[in-house]
């Protein structure tokens, strides 16, 4: 079943050509039932899906009556650094989606973590864009994987706070922007093809997302052939024509009937031409026509298949951050469980991404199916938990159970009112009562393993002094209670590792100063350096790595072998990076090779390491594995705003294997070749530009009277001077420089280089 596009289009009033390029209500597109156009529904999103029903009512967004399976949220997912874990997430979306006739699925969400405030953080992977983009590819490969189901890759872009997120202006460099704010959404465009992409509701330096022809025409459809829809963020058209012209294909919600007949009048006046329309319309139609086959669909999908994914994706999703060898819980322990998390799980965060979930597990539950009959204690109140027996110390009753257990198992987190779509945090913090029982408990027995619960980094210091054992376990999802309790009691051995830096204080973000902007503007003035590479760069200590996690097992790397091929000059220059991992421990367990380059040599800023490929790899006890990490072109090169192009400099580059952008355990020098770059030189053209370059320096040579006065001669003054403009120096008494003889020099240099 699909549309004949052409002659659909050859059909259209105009002004049923402006209505389908606003939606129908909430979730669905425009029908034309004169011409066999069904409308179909795209809705969020992205771990799950939102509970509104097919038939729901146009005007309804509230109405949540439809139960899905809550997968783990993507800070959690990220932590996998498993794509094929995504992608089975994925498939498994889609299969939801079918059951329900839903053609597009509202996600994944791969916005940068620029801080760790941002307060949709939960909704997206990762502080680098080559891990966000390779996660991307995993999950929208998934549900796109049967043809009949789409995605929608969100937010385009630079969306990295909720702090006035319609208004915001994001005055960002092009280097940062395309050295991370863009790789995740090019990754995915160009090898995954998401059938749908939506623009985000800020603006890009000085232009709304959803107007912004640089954004969707020039770099998405020209640079990356996106040849799929852009569909408007829920209310991020600000102003319809332009948006229409600039690249937004769908505006969603619809405007009614305000935004179909500003589309007519501006055709009729001529402002609008229809060619640009049409181009906007055939995009619908194609949406359309893929998306009308789950219209016939007639499947349910297995709910406990899924809640057994959900499990196994958060069991991956956990992070073991420390562990002094309390963990695995040993089955004899005498286990306190305490803290209101483990009976009042938080799973999810909330806002458009909420899932009314198909069944809850709790981790006390779960620990009490694994371990018997463990004891519990709430120790502090969470909202909407039972309410505590009057003149109930619940510190004094948790610590007088941990004082009788063998082990104390602390669940602390974030309360819901912290995360959510719509507001970023204003600190780090984890509840002060929270963190007294944690003091507490751990004066009376030290013997802690501390599980958070949170979406986001937290201050840890109050944590870690306090905790023998420390467990990031996400907000995972339904599933999420048995996933915690299969990595306590080793049933699954954790292999999460940080998808983003645990900083030891707010202050040491790099964004830190400017976050979240003022009087509608934020200025990202840290640039490149964001995450780890903001903090390997300024040499800070930091709670816990960017890549960081610990399993029970141990694995050795070995025999690092780099192999370049291709030509830096034309960008075939790629890398085969060769490792062998071997788990030398007596459990099962998996390990991410984690591949940094590094450009020490270079002439601009760059961060100290940037990973640049990754492998998870899962070993028996005592095996060895080879495993092989291709890099390509981009792997070496920076974005030159000079030349306003990829740029990669010839020299040593340092390719790295590691545990974690700061553990690093094997590294090898390689050589690039490559083309220097230069700009042309001119009369502002400094003496060391001059200096720098063969030719320049032989013309100058040429150019000045034999003797003393030549500028390039003399390197003690050249070290003094060398910053200033020739054209300056050439009005100096006493050089045998003039403006004529460099202007004559200039002539010859663009001469002679376009000859060479
Ligand atoms: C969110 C999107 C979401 C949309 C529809 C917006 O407020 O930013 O992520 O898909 O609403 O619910």
């Amino acid at each position: 079943m699909s549309l004949d596009v052409d002659g659909v289009l050859a059909a259209l009033t105009p002004a049923e050509k402006a209505a389908l390029t606003s939606g129908s209500g909430f979730w669905w597109t425009v029908p034309v039932e004169r011409l066999g156009v069904p409308s179909i529904m795209v809705c969020d999103g992205p771990h799950g899906l939102r509970g509104v029903p097919p038939d729901a009512a146009a005007d309804d967004w509230a109405e949540l009556s439809l139960t899905a399976t809550c997968f783990p949220t993507a800070s959690a997912l990220a932590s996998s650094w498993n794509p094929g874990l995504l992608h089975r997430v994925g498939e498994a979306l889609a299969a939801e989606a079918r059951a329900r006739r839903l053609s597009v699925i509202l996600g994944p969400g791969i916005n940068l973590k620029r801080s760790p405030l941002c307060g949709r953080n939960f909704e997206y992977f990762s502080e680098d864009p080559v891990l966000a983009g390779e996660l991307a590819c995993g999950i929208v490969d998934g549900i796109q994987s049967r043809g009949d189901v789409g995605t929608s890759v969100k937010h385009f872009a630079a969306n990295n706070q909720e702090t006035d997120r319609q208004r915001i202006d994001v005055r960002v460099s092009e280097r940062a922007l395309r050295e991370l704010y863009l790789p995740a959404f090019e990754r995915v465009v160009t090898r995954s093809r998401p059938w749908t992409v939506m623009c985000s509701y800020n603006a890009v330096n000085g232009v709304s997302a959803s107007a912004n022809r640089w954004l969707l025409d020039d770099v998405l459809r020209g640079e990356w052939g996106f040849d799929g829809l852009v569909v408007s963020d829920w209310g991020a058209v600000y102003d319809r024509v332009p948006a229409l012209v600039a690249g937004t294909d769908l505006e969603m919600p619809p405007l009614l009937p305000d935004s179909p007949d500003a589309v007519v009048a501006a055709v009729g006046s001529g402002e609008l031409d229809e060619a640009i329309l049409d181009r906007r319309v055939r995009t619908v139609l194609e949406l359309v026509s893929r998306g009308m086959a789950v219209l016939e669909a007639d499947e349910g999908f297995d709910a406990d298949a899924h809640h057994a994914l959900a499990r196994a994706a958060a069991a991956e999703s956990v992070v073991l951050l420390a562990n002094d060898g309390l963990l695995p819980l040993a089955a004899e322990a005498n286990v306190a469980v305490i803290g209101e998390f483990a009976r009042t799980p938080r799973f999810q965060g909330a806002g458009s991404s909420y899932v009314p979930p198909t069944r809850v597990d709790t981790a006390l539950a779960e620990l009490r199916a694994a371990l018997g009959d463990v004891g519990f204690a709430p120790g502090y109140r969470l909202e909407g938990a039972p309410e505590p027996a009057d003149g109930t110390d619940l510190v004094a009753e948790a610590v007088e159970l941990a004082g009788a257990a063998d082990v104390a198992v602390v669940f602390v987190g974030l309360p819901a009112a912290d995360e959510s779509e719509g507001f970023d945090r204003v600190h780090l913090d984890l509840p002060a009562d929270q963190l007294a029982l944690l003091a507490a408990v751990a004066a009376r027995n030290p013997r802690v393993v501390t599980v958070l619960v949170n979406g986001a980094p937290v201050d840890l210091r109050p944590v870690t002094t306090h905790s023998a054992a420390l467990v990031e376990a996400w907000l995972g999802g339904q599933a999420a209670g048995g996933a915690v309790a299969d990595v306590l009691t080793g049933a699954v051995n954790p292999s999460g590792r940080l998808a983003e830096t645990f900083p030891l204080r707010l202050q040491d973000c790099s964004s830190y100063l400017n976050f979240p902007g003022d009087e509608h503007v934020v200025h990202y003035g840290e640039g490149i350096y964001v995450g780890y590479r903001g903090y390997d760069k300024a040499d800070q200590q930091v709670a816990f790595p960017f890549g960081h996690g610990l399993s029970y097992t141990d694995f050795a790397f070995s025999d690092l072998a780099v192999a370049l091929s291709g030509s830096a000059d034309d960008a075939t220059l790629a890398a085969l990076v060769e490792v062998t991992v071997t788990n030398t421990g007596d459990r099962d367990g998996a390990e991410v090779v984690q591949v940094y380059v590094a450009d020490p040599d270079a002439s601009v800023h760059r961060p100290v390491r940037e990973l640049k490929g990754f492998i998870k790899v899962a070993l028996a006890a005592g095996e060895s594995r080879r495993v092989a990490v291709e890099l390509d072109a981009r792997a070496f090169a920076y974005w030159s705003e000079q030349f306003g192009r990829w740029v990669i400099e010839a020299g040593e580059f340092v390719v790295e294997v590691g545990r974690s952008s700061r553990d690093i355990v094997l590294s090898e020098t390689v050589s690039v070749d490559a083309t220097p770059v230069r700009s042309p030189l001119h009369r502002l053209s400094t003496l060391f530009e001059w200096d720098a370059d063969p030719l320049g320096r032989e013309l100058i040579a040429e150019a000045v009277a034999a003797g003393s006065s030549d500028p390039l001669g003399d390197r003690e003054k050249l070290k003094a001077f060398g910053s200033m403009p020739l054209a300056s120096l050439a009005a100096f008494p006493g050089v045998s420089l003039d403006l004529a003889a460099l202007d004559h020099a200039i002539e010859e240099y663009a001469r002679r280089s376009r000859r060479t």
